[in-house]
């Protein structure tokens, strides 16, 4: 299995060539396929098995395959645990999608918000959040959900025993029904199985 063999946007193809990615990792290759064809997907993953990328890089194919306006809407929503953790994936989606014309940016507590406010005002198409942030400054009036077709909840297992779940939840009450989502977690205890029924429709699940 190859990337070009994912049927990729060239512009994604050459951006992993420049990160001298050679093939799918087995979660890549599993859960990209599924992406592509708008399933929600449940995948079991650990950190370093390549699960970033794993649902980075068919919504940045997606996304940039859609017709584009550089409007002010968020439309792709990444939550994940830590600030560490959100910088990550905000770089990699930046590495990956340097070729296309997607904006993204990251937000994260612990730091004044006045340039993750200037960010988003400028416009962005992908956002990556940790999850007290987000609410933070959907309070404030300087973000809405409204318009995310994509969703991503990363390192659930984590969220959880973090204290994330009321925040979770409160987050979920603002998507759009009319969503494709994609729930990652390293374990799958029935709680993070509960969490991921209230999130999914009909999952496919990955392994690795
Ligand atoms: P992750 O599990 O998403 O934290 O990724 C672990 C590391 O593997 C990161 O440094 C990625 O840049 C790298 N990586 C992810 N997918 C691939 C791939 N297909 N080929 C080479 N490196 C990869």
């Amino acid at each position: 299995m190859t990337f070009k063999e994912l049927r990729l946007n060239p512009s994604i193809l050459k951006a992993l060539n420049e990160e001298n990615y050679e093939k799918p990792t087995p979660i890549q290759a599993k859960a990209i396929p599924l992406v592509l064809k708008r399933e929600d997907v449940l995948g079991c993953a650990q950190t370093g098995t390549g699960k970033t990328a794993a649902f980075a890089i068919p919504i940045i194919h997606l996304m940039s395959e859609e017709k584009k306006s550089r409007d002010q809407k968020i439309k792709a929503l990444i939550i994940t645990p830590t600030r560490e953790l959100a910088i990550q994936i905000d770089e990699n989606i930046k590495k990956y999608g340097k070729h296309t014309d997607l904006r993204n940016t990251v937000i994260f507590g612990g730091v004044n918000q006045d340039k993750q406010v200037k960010a988003i005002r400028r416009g962005v198409d992908i956002l990556v959040a940790t999850p007290g942030r987000l609410l933070d400054l959907i309070g404030q009036g300087f973000i809405s959900l409204a318009h995310i077709k994509y969703f991503v909840l990363d390192e659930a297992d984590r969220m959880l025993d973090m204290g994330f779940i009321h925040d979770i939840k409160k987050v979920l009450k603002l998507l759009p029904k009319q969503r494709q989502s994609l729930f990652f977690s390293a374990t799958m205890p029935k709680n993070i199985v509960d969490l991921s029924k209230q999130i999914l429709r009909q999952p496919k699940s990955v392994t690795v």
